[in-house]
């Protein structure tokens, strides 16, 4: 009796054992903002040159923006004049969110490969801004159920868009401002606009014009997580350093301890 009813749970637990593999949760994909009268102005590509003048223009119109980084595409997120614009947006109150390393085509790539693109550009920005961002925004858009189980397991949110300024599709900036015209004069609740910070009249012609006519339409230019009425980081702690002088006062904070090994001061750090 006592040994047939060790086979039934021996058996029983074989049966667990050899059912079909977990499934993954699968991230939560947002196109559209929530919170009614909203525009979430995005900005992919950077940091490039035109950080400052965009996040200038925002501020001055009493709005914030959204920066969707990479590590290394235009180039190096370790560079100094980066570093520097990448904390700039941060300390202006926008918000700072992951566009992958270097920008490839995430739905082509293996579970290992999605997870390199977005552990490195997310290690960047907790050693620059101390941040762990909340929001990601894969290259081109593109993503597969793999890149949403990986968004996922990382505790991030996928978020893709439902205007497009049409900037990094080589329209000319007379026709961004006109896209821009068309959609506040049809005045859906909210927009989530893509914009480059990569394309030279972004910046200069697009964004100004933009921010006019929104304004004027009555909308209010947050940021993405406020959009959406949800946090833009996962976690907020201490950034590190460039200076050594000044590292043993960040430790305490530091999102890396020494045991690790992995705490490094960023000059040490490259692409
Ligand atoms: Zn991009």
């Amino acid at each position: 009796m006592f040994a047939s009813l060790l086979v039934t749970v021996a058996l029983a637990l074989a049966g667990c054992v050899s059912a079909a593999p977990q499934k993954r949760a699968l991230a939560q994909v947002y196109s559209k903002c929530t919170v009614p009268n909203t525009v979430a102005l995005t900005f992919d590509d950077g940091p490039h040159v035109s950080l400052h003048a965009i996040s200038d223009a925002l501020s001055a119109a009493g709005g914030k923006g959204t920066f969707f980084f990479n590590g290394n595409n235009f180039g190096c997120i370790y560079d100094d004049a980066n570093i520097e614009r990448v904390k700039y947006a941060y300390n202006k109150g926008h918000q700072v969110a992951s566009h992958t390393w270097g920008h490839k085509d995430l739905s082509t790539l293996s579970w290992d490969q999605i997870h390199d693109e977005m552990w490195r550009v997310e290690q960047a920005l907790q050693r620059i801004c101390g941040v762990q961002p909340a929001f990601m925004r894969p290259p081109f858009g593109n993503y597969n159920n793999l890149v949403r189980e990986a968004s996922a397991v990382r505790g991030q949110k996928i978020a893709i868009w439902d205007f497009d300024s049409g900037d990094s599709l080589g329209v000319s900036a007379q026709e961004s401002k006109n896209r821009y015209d068309t959609v506040v004069r049809d005045h859906p609740s909210t927009i989530l606009a893509l914009n480059h910070e990569t394309v030279p009249t972004t910046p200069t012609q697009v964004l100004p014009h933009a921010i006019q006519k929104l304004k004027g339409a009555g909308y209010k230019l947050v940021t993405l997580a406020e959009c959406l009425n949800q946090q833009p980081y996962q976690w907020v702690g201490a950034p590190q350093t460039k200076d050594v002088s000044n590292l043993f006062s960040s430790l305490s904070h530091a999102p890396y301890s020494f045991e690790t090994g992995e705490l490094e001061v960023l000059k040490a750090s490259s692409c």
